[in-house]
């Protein structure tokens, strides 16, 4: 990681994403960062493909292979929005690389995070749920007004996301869940409810409930509520964009690289706006 003279070197891995896309286009647009290469599945149809063409630009001359491992070898970063499986082969290679390895893959097991942990012992990790600014200062307050309200008030999360999202609820909603459950001193795995269905009964006290809505285009809504006896406090955050992912991960990935000590980290580590 020694020489900050010269532009972070990042690779983007599953390139030809939505968010892969994205994050070719932040690289290209932000100060301080070059795309070193451009790495998709085997079998992808993009393989051989000018990445920048791939992300909607003029060519850039770099072409999406699958070989992430010679990318690695000579990177300094790895942005990760892929698949749970993919980020925990991408997390041992980012490993022995020594990379700082910035990951916003949701959807991942308790085994998977377990991996992500120990490579984070050799490798800079940064992961979130999400890497906006807006959501990371949402899951302060939601933190703060569940520390401050009585049991008595009700959280309830809700979510939607575009037709195409595979996993519910939304890494973003957990964040925000697991910002309620640390307000409140309480496990989320405890308080969690993920579904309701048929004669579910009265409601459990203490419980955090989530819904998660699937439809259309939509990059990702999310509302917190606080539903109190004969008044209600709902706080919202709506992302009108990807490409605001995508900065915040290459911002994640810059400050990982200043940062320069391995270990695992998260957005508000590098937004400094836990609560
Ligand atoms: P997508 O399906 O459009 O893109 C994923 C890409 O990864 C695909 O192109 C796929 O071919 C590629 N891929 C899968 N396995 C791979 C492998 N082994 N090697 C290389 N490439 C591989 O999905 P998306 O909408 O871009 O979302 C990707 C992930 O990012 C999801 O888990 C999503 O929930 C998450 N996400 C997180 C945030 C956040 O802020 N944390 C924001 C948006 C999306």
């Amino acid at each position: 990681m020694a020489d900050q003279t010269e532009p972070m070197r990042l690779v983007v891995v599953g390139a030809a994403g939505r968010m892969g896309k994205s994050l070719i286009r932040a690289v290209s647009e932000m100060p301080g960062v070059v795309l070193h290469a451009a790495i998709e599945r085997e079998g992808s149809p993009f393989l051989g493909q000018d990445s920048g063409v791939v992300a909607g630009l003029m060519p850039n001359g770099i072409p999406v292979t699958a070989d992430a491992l010679t990318a690695f070898v000579s990177a300094q970063g790895v942005l990760d929005f892929t698949a749970p499986a993919a980020t925990v082969e991408f997390a041992a290679l980012a490993a022995q690389a020594r990379l700082v390895h910035v990951i916003g893959t949701t959807g991942l097991a308790e085994p998977d995070m377990a991996k992500l942990k120990a490579a984070a012992r050799h490798s800079i990790v940064v992961q979130s749920g999400n890497f906006s600014l807006g959501v990371n200062m949402l899951a302060a307050l939601v933190k703060q007004a569940a520390k401050s309200l009585q049991i008595d008030w009700d959280i309830e999360i809700v979510e939607m996301h575009h037709r195409m999202k595979v996993d519910a609820p939304s890494g973003t909603a957990l964040l925000l869940g697991e910002a309620a459950a640390q307000g409140r001193g309480v496990s989320l795995s405890n308080a969690a409810v993920k579904s309701r269905e048929g004669h579910t009964g009265a409601r459990a006290e203490g419980a955090i409930g989530f819904q998660a809505l699937r439809g259309g285009s939509v990059v990702g809504d999310h509302t917190v509520i606080f539903a109190g006896n004969g008044e209600r406090i709902e706080l919202r955050h709506i992302a009108e964009d990807r490409g605001l992912f995508a900065q915040g991960a290459v911002k994640a990935a810059l400050w990982g690289w200043k940062h320069g000590r391995s270990g695992y980290y998260t957005m508000s580590d590098v937004l400094g706006v836990g609560a």
